[in-house]
């Protein structure tokens, strides 16, 4: 059987390997695990095998599994959609949110972010190719929303995060993720001080780095399919 220490390893692997096409250092791409449906077992697994980052989607379940794992310095990051009614569970007890898609959510955020913690670390989440159902801000909303974020005390914007509609293909996918890191190059040419362009999932790490990822999320490559 295949563990997640395993499986683990053979992620690293291809982000080494993808960095090392990509000629960057691979320094420059974290893993973050996706642990959503999972138990805290799985985490545990992971964390054993030396994985520090996790990334959660229905923050319900995930803060019940933070709890049950306070024992673990673990980063968390909330990776779905956050609802008005939910800010404030993410501003309590995740270190990352990668989702946020509109001012409002951002300023309840920062309103709420207890004082004790450091700012919270957010990306705004991009509708690249222009899903019809989906979340993210618009490409052309992206740079008036960012300075705004950017100014709110309690955050510290870091970058984007885009979720592509799966396509087919290397080229295919890095075509898509090349649109993403364009806009946020033209973000940090603003001045903004971004470092997190948050792309990449088991089935595209590879075009995402080679687009300029520097943060993949990946789940079922690590801790097996969702059912
Ligand atoms: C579930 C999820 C992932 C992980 O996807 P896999 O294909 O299982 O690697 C990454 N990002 C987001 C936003 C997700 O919801």
């Amino acid at each position: 059987m295949t563990t997640i220490a395993d499986k683990l390893q053979q992620v690293r692997q291809r982000m080494a390997r993808a960095c090392a096409d990509a000629q960057r250092p691979a320094d420059e791409v974290t893993l973050l695990a996706v642990s959503k449906t999972f138990g805290p077992e799985a985490v545990r697994e992971a964390f054993a095998a030396g994985q520090r980052a996790f990334g959660e989607n229905y923050i319900q379940e995930a803060v019940e599994k933070i709890a049950l794992l306070a024992d673990l310095p673990i980063e968390w990051h909330c990776i779905g959609p956050i609802q008005s009614n939910k800010t404030r569970l993410v501003a309590t007890h995740f270190q990352w949110a990668h989702s946020v898609d509109r001012l409002k959510i951002a300023q309840r955020l920062s309103e709420q972010r207890p004082e004790g913690l450091p700012p919270l670390s957010v990306c705004l989440q991009v509708n690249i190719d222009g899903g019809a159902n989906k979340s993210g801000a618009a490409p052309g909303e992206v740079l008036d929303l960012a300075r705004k974020v950017a100014a709110l005390p309690r955050l510290a914007l870091r970058g984007l995060m885009t979720i592509p509609e799966p396509v087919e293909g290397f080229e295919a996918q890095k075509a898509l993720h090349l649109k993403a890191r364009a806009l946020f190059d033209s973000l940090r040419a603003t001045g903004l001080p971004l470092d997190t362009l948050s792309m990449g999932m088991t089935a595209d790490l590879e075009a995402a780095i080679a687009a300029g990822s520097t943060l993949v999320r990946v789940g079922t490559a690590i801790f097996g399919s969702r059912g």
